[in-house]
């Protein structure tokens, strides 16, 4: 089979530009910002797989994952995730292109490809594990692409999508929300102003839930405007009193983590089938401290006791996970165009101030999204 993917592989290994080489931020092994190298030089991407497509990036937008990936976070689960059979030597990811979140063109597309054309206008967040947006160009899947709303620019369009497949995943896929279920819902956000929350509190607002926020007292504003119905703030004392006096919540979803798990199911109504998604998981840190089959046994073992532990108390726990999908998109996109949701960019940098778009990142207090301008 390895003969098949490797033969099937070539056939399709001919990218139609005559480029070999593109622009591109990248790293050359982990560590702090200074690892962060611009070149003139990078890789152009190239067409593997009939249903891929080459994008030419005009705006990236940055996440917190992409500041842990430049320390190294996830290194082993996304290095298996790459090379399953491990053929390659270790260091094979480098040079490493991050950014998760790409807005742009379509510039080429793979010989299956039905849903794209060449000069589409497109978004997408990209996987983890694949090449990202900090460069002029990237291949992706044609079906973790989308096309970009009409009524937002490149830059707004780059704020969107990972966050917001995040929030699809986690609030529909596992909390079992959707615009016709949630019209009677209480739903609690922790940590409403960063870039999943800005996003989440938005589309719950436009399927017609109840939406509790807690951020800081300085971002209660932000996110009454975006359509928080009750605010609390962190800063003024441990959150779980406040919490506590508000009637029951259908679901509670954790942009926090910490020590909100300790308390944040008792405010769950019990034996209604409601449920508390954390985004904050130890999947990827198990494998990269205990190994692949050691840290997935870990985490599967953790996930099990939580889940039994909440469960006979008539809650559910889950963890939520990034997926990427271009269908979400594609509903997204729908809510963006009806002008339910409008992409919340707080800070634009360009191609060349990358670095210190990392360093925004790094001082946390977001208040939605970092954007860096390709082109
Ligand atoms: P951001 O950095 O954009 O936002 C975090 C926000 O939380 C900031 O606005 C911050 O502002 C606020 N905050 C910090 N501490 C608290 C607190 N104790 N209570 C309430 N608010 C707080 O992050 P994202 O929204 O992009 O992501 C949120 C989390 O989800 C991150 O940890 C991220 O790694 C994780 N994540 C996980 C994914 C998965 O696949 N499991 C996918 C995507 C994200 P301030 O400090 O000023 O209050």
């Amino acid at each position: 089979s390895v003969c098949w993917h490797v033969s099937h592989t070539r056939m399709f290994s001919v990218t139609k530009s005559s480029r070999t080489i593109m622009p591109a931020w990248v790293i050359d092994k982990y560590g702090s910002n200074d690892v962060l190298r611009f070149t003139r030089n990078a890789g152009f991407p190239v067409i593997n797989y009939p249903n891929e497509v080459i994008v030419k990036v005009l705006s990236a937008g940055l996440n917190p994952l992409d500041v842990s990936m430049r320390d190294g976070y996830g290194a082993a689960a996304l290095s298996m995730k790459r090379d399953p059979l491990n053929i390659k030597q270790s260091g094979s990811e480098f040079p490493l292109v991050l950014g998760r979140d790409a807005s742009g063109v379509i510039m080429e597309c793979g010989l299956d490809v039905k849903h794209f054309r060449e000069r589409d206008e497109v978004w997408a967040a990209i996987p983890p594990w694949k090449q990202g947006s900090l460069a002029e160009f990237v291949v992706l899947s044609a079906n973790e692409v989308s096309h970009k709303p009409k009524s937002l620019s490149h830059v707004e369009a780059a704020a969107v999508p990972y966050v917001a497949t995040t929030a699809w995943s986690a609030l529909v896929n596992t909390g079992g929300l959707n615009k016709d279920n949630c019209a009677k819902k209480r739903v609690l956000i922790l940590g409403g102003s960063g870039g999943v929350g800005t996003f989440a509190i938005q589309m719950l607002k436009a399927w017609g839930a109840h939406v509790t926020v807690t951020c800081s007292q300085n971002a209660e504003r932000f996110v009454r405007d975006l359509g928080a119905d009750h605010v609390v703030d962190y800063t003024a004392g441990p959150v779980e009193e406040p919490l506590s006096s508000l009637e029951k919540f259908d679901l509670i979803l954790d942009n926090v983590g910490g020590d909100t798990e300790r308390w944040a199911l008792n405010l769950l109504k019990p034996w209604c089938g409601a449920k508390f998604v954390t985004l904050i998981t130890p999947f990827l840190q198990n494998i990269d401290s205990l190994g692949i089959a050691d840290g997935m046994m870990q985490s599967a073992a953790t996930g099990a006791t939580k889940m039994l532990k909440h469960l006979v108390k008539g809650v559910h726990y889950r963890w939520g996970f990034f997926a990427p999908s271009g269908p979400a998109l594609d509903e997204i996109r729908e809510m963006v165009d009806a002008g339910q949701i409008r992409a919340v960019v707080e800070e634009t940098f360009s191609f060349s101030q990358v670095p210190q778009a990392f360093e925004k990142m790094e001082k946390g207090h977001a208040r939605g999204k970092t954007v860096v301008q390709i082109s």
